[in-house]
């Protein structure tokens, strides 16, 4: 009787728990449906780390046609930014990763699980803490920051563990009566759970990503909910996981040691737990350590970098799940064509340890997906970066029939070629297609041939007396040989090779003094396309 006055005074106006039992029924759905969540405190920064939690945990419930929701995490309201939850589900809109149910403002909520924003969930935890007290597994404590620190002090000086716990608690054993007077009295509180957990003896925890773990069960009287009325982290987990009815949690495995103390509390409450998978963070080679990639140290960290150096989407996507499932590269080798929504996702594959993040890696995947796109969807792609990021781009690609064809070098067809990661890149590849970007005058690196007069005498012989912009590859080809014979090269690179001292060198030689006078550079792409590209006009303004 004493703990209900206690718990009444406390709570004088909530509902009971029976009311939030009946109004959040049990999901129903299919056999096998898993329903995860991503669960952000709304920094307003996006990590890649919650983007590749957000990713797996929304793979994992469309693979079993589950449900994936996003709960914003603000019961830290000092960490919390303006907008910071609204940055958040633009990311995951951008990636394609939105949640089957969210909120995204008081009046936009999807689902029936609402609110998905905890400030907005205070009555639901104090119904919840009221019923802990009711039952004597929650109690308010009275101490003061210096009592806090003292009994810490203590705890030191006689080594023992440290925390508010056991005969450390001070509250913990404070008659009802005395709770209540000093409430009356207006004293200041928070609520803590009153652990029944004995650290002699171990909890069995099977993780679904870190296997079988055995852990001392926790003592800890921790708080649930704080001075400002809002519930902790812990607390907040286990109700809003129960009545939104998350069957696996996954997220990052910083909260692993916290799971004697989440088993607990759910068991406590009368909840049924929902399973574990916790997620090793991304690790990012540091001299000759590895440490995890850092918010303020690596710029890659950000999902916003992504964005700004344009790579795109479905690259960072496939990278992630390269980190994910190791098998998922033997995947892709076998399935080029996919979309990786067709790979199946194996929990238990996912590593143990924190895998290293590799950017040279993501830029390969990024410069194979690019690859497969048509000059039309790079042209868009491209075009819309940089209408944000770079105006002078913007400006060369607004001749858009231009654009198309310069883009369209050595795409669609079978072997595409695969020098662009990522949008930034674009813009020093084509340059040398455009006149303006283009310094006939500027160095040019010659390879063999590399005299002046040689050089002069192969370029005017090959506009005079061969070049046809009408030509098809192979006449056009046929033509360079052509031309390579009237000077003393050979025809093929092989005849040269067999004979060196009767050539003064071979096609490629001469292939490559075109190359160099029309673009400035040794390396591009497929010749005949450019010089098509470029057309007459232009490619006599430049000789
Ligand atoms: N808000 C917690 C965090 O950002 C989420 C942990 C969880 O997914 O339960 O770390």
């Amino acid at each position: 009787m004493d703990n209900k006055e206690l718990a009444d005074l406390i709570f004088p106006d909530v509902k009971d728990t029976s009311y939030y039992e009946e109004k959040y029924m049990e999901r129903q759905l299919p056999e096998g449906a898993i329903v995860t969540r991503f669960a952000p405190s709304p920094t307003g920064f996006v990590h890649i780390g919650g983007l590749y939690q957000a990713e797996i945990a929304k793979k994992i419930a469309k693979q079993t046609n589950g449900v994936f929701f996003v709960r914003i995490e603000d019961t830290d309201q000092k960490r919390e930014i303006e907008n910071g939850a609204e940055e958040i589900l633009n990311a995951l809109k951008d990636y394609d990763l939105s949640p089957d149910e969210t909120e995204y403002s008081e009046t936009e909520v999807i689902g029936n699980y609402g609110p998905y924003k905890q400030s907005r969930r205070k009555e639901i935890y104090h119904s919840y803490a009221k019923y802990l007290i009711e039952n004597e597994l929650a109690y308010p404590c009275f101490c003061s920051t210096d009592e806090l620190n003292q009994i810490r002090e203590n705890q030191e000086k006689a080594k023992e563990r440290t925390g508010y716990y056991g005969k450390w608690a001070k509250c913990r054993n404070m008659p009802v009566k005395m709770a209540i007077e000093k409430i009356k009295n207006g004293e200041n509180y928070i609520i803590r759970f009153k652990s029944p957990g004995n650290p002699d003896k171990k909890i069995k925890h099977r993780d679904l990503i870190k296997g079988n773990i055995d852990m001392p069960e926790n003592d800890q009287d921790i708080v649930i909910v704080k001075s400002d009325g809002l519930p902790t982290y812990h607390f907040a987990h286990a109700v809003d996981d129960h009545l939104m009815g998350t069957t696996l949690v996954m997220r990052g495995d910083e909260w692993l040691p916290s799971v004697p103390l989440h088993l607990q509390l759910f068991y406590c409450l009368g909840f049924k737990a929902p399973k574990y998978a916790h997620i090793a963070p991304m690790m990012k080679q540091d001299g000759d350590g590895k440490r995890k990639l850092s918010k303020r140290k690596d710029p890659e960290a950000a999902v916003s970098y992504y964005t700004e150096q344009g790579i795109p989407r479905q690259a960072v996507l496939e990278y992630l799940l390269n980190i994910a499932n190791s098998n998922f590269e033997i995947w892709r080798k076998q399935n080029p064509e996919k979309s990786i929504d067709e790979f199946e996702l194996d929990i238990k594959k996912m590593g143990v340890s924190g895998a290293l993040f590799d950017m040279v890696k993501m830029l390969d995947v990024s410069k194979n997906i690019i690859s497969k796109y048509s000059a039309e969807r790079l042209y868009n792609e491209v075009y819309a970066w940089a209408s944000i990021y770079d105006e002078e781009l913007k400006g060369m690609l607004e001749d858009k029939e231009y654009g198309l064809k310069v883009l369209g070098i050595e795409r669609e067809n079978v072997k595409p070629r695969k020098d662009i990661a990522k949008w930034s890149d674009v813009k020093y590849i084509i340059s040398y297609l455009y006149d303006d970007k283009f310094d006939k005058n500027g160095f040019f690196e010659y390879q063999k041939i590399s005299e002046e007069s040689e050089i002069n005498k192969i370029v005017k012989i090959y506009f005079e007396k061969y070049y046809d912009e009408n030509d098809d590859k192979e006449s056009w080809f046929n033509k360079i040989k052509d031309l390579a014979e009237e000077l003393g090269y050979s025809r093929e690179v092989k005849e040269f090779k067999a004979n060196p001292d009767k050539f003064l060198g071979h096609v490629g030689d001469i292939s490559t003094v075109i190359r160099v006078k029309i673009t400035g550079r040794c390396n591009t792409p497929d010749l005949y396309e450019i010089l098509k590209v470029l057309g007459k006009e232009r490619i006599l303004k430049r000789i």
